[in-house]
């Protein structure tokens, strides 16, 4: 498995797979060829139908700015996946097509890393292997974290704790409407303006608006794992702050956290275009119950139980923003799933461990095959659900 730095990414809403990853496209093809005379990007399946509400266009357009350039919009031809694009580019040389695909959390995959995505650094590939290991050689999971990640670790999480700090701190900020044709009002100074006792659940909530406020208007947010998904963290670091959990422990919680994302980005998807907003908000869900298992000073297994609790309960969970923009229905519902991490948690201590079924890992083979099962109009494509009855 690569590095959990993969899941937590400082970088711009509303989402790492139409905005991230199609930036990350563009500044490889930029590397890659030289002396570019134009370029012509096709956008094929999710970005071609929700390219628009998810600024797709807007950031090629600023990473070519200063080349001859067009960006096309082919929601009809079939690809193998949902995030694929085209880029022709047009040198001294000759004329050269390249294809790219977006995977989620702003990762792509172009002909170079084809098979092999990234550096490998954990040894195993599922959380029941982890947890064997960890068993027999009596470490947490944070510790296991530790053991295999390079040394900036702690001072990489640091960096992302620091920047949703801030980005719910920006969103408490401001007021107004969010961008695009929805004319969404922001809604978290008002929450918090409103609210009438100092419960962290609340805090939770109104943080989680605040990120997803700050994600849906394009500023710096952490994706975690993605963008649309941010403001549930952006909620779990909003109750931990209201805790007092000191920087330490909660830096160790994102550790957690990290392997269990990693964990889904390998076995399954973090991609709402490839398996719904249950690889997206629902990974989400379960890596803020690891979290705050995690800090809350729960042992391997119940952190493992929380992670799977939550997830099990986001199975099914589609992905239907309206008009194509990460507001409706992603703000509220970031909201909705730090509340659910929540209470994952707290159910995973409740709960006796004595005959349990299912196990995280099969948690999450079940949400790849549910995903995969899912019919493309609910897999960010805005042609069904929410995206379908509110026009
Ligand atoms: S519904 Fe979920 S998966 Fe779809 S864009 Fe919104 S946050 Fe992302």
């Amino acid at each position: 498995m690569r590095s959990i730095k993969e899941i937590f990414v400082i970088g711009y809403g509303p989402s790492s797979s139409h905005t991230m990853g199609p930036a990350n496209a563009c500044e490889y093809i930029l590397k890659e060829y030289k002396d570019i005379k134009s370029i012509t990007v096709t956008l094929f399946g999710s970005l071609a139908l929700t390219g628009k509400g998810h600024l797709t266009d807007y950031i090629i357009d600023l990473k070519f700015k200063d080349i001859k350039h067009k960006v096309l919009f082919d929601s009809k031809t079939e690809t193998k996946h949902p995030n694929t694009m085209e880029f022709e580019v047009t040198t001294d040389e000759g004329t050269y097509k390249e294809t790219i695909v977006s995977i989620g959390g702003g990762t792509i995959v172009t002909k170079h890393n084809y098979d092999e995505i990234g550096k490998e650094v954990y040894p195993h590939r599922s959380l029941k292997e982890i947890l064997a290991f960890c068993d027999k050689n009596n470490l947490s999971l944070k510790d296991y974290v530790k053991k295999y990640e390079e040394a900036d670790i702690y001072q990489y999480l640091k960096a992302c704790k620091d920047q949703i700090i801030s980005a719910i701190d920006s969103g408490l900020a401001k007021e107004g409407t969010l961008p695009g044709p929805l004319k969404v009002q922001r809604k978290a100074k008002e929450m918090m303006a409103n609210l009438q006792n100092d419960d962290p659940a609340e805090i939770m909530a109104i943080s989680a608006f605040a990120v997803a406020e700050e994600n849906a208007s394009g500023n710096i947010i952490v994706i975690a794992p993605t963008c649309g998904s941010a403001g549930v963290f952006g909620g779990i670091l909003g109750y931990f702050r209201k805790k007092g959990y000191s920087e330490d422990a909660i830096i160790d919680s994102l550790m957690v956290a990290g392997l269990i994302g990693i964990l889904a980005k390998t076995n399954a998807c973090v991609s709402g275009a490839e398996a719904g907003c249950q690889a997206e908000i629902g990974v989400a869900c379960a890596m803020g119950a690891a979290a705050i298992a995690n800090i809350k000073g729960l042992n391997n297994e119940h952190i493992a139980r929380a992670a799977e609790i939550a997830l099990e309960h986001s199975l099914g969970l589609t992905c239907d923003p309206v008009q194509g923009y990460v507001q409706i229905p992603c703000i509220e519902r970031c909201a909705v799933y730090a509340l659910k991490a929540k209470n994952a948690a707290k159910l995973a201590t409740l709960i006796p461990s004595s005959g349990n079924k299912i196990g995280f890992d099969e948690s999450l083979k079940t949400m790849y095959e549910t995903g995969k099962d899912l019919s493309s109009g609910y897999r960010e494509t805005g042609k069904k659900g929410l995206g379908e009855i509110f026009k």
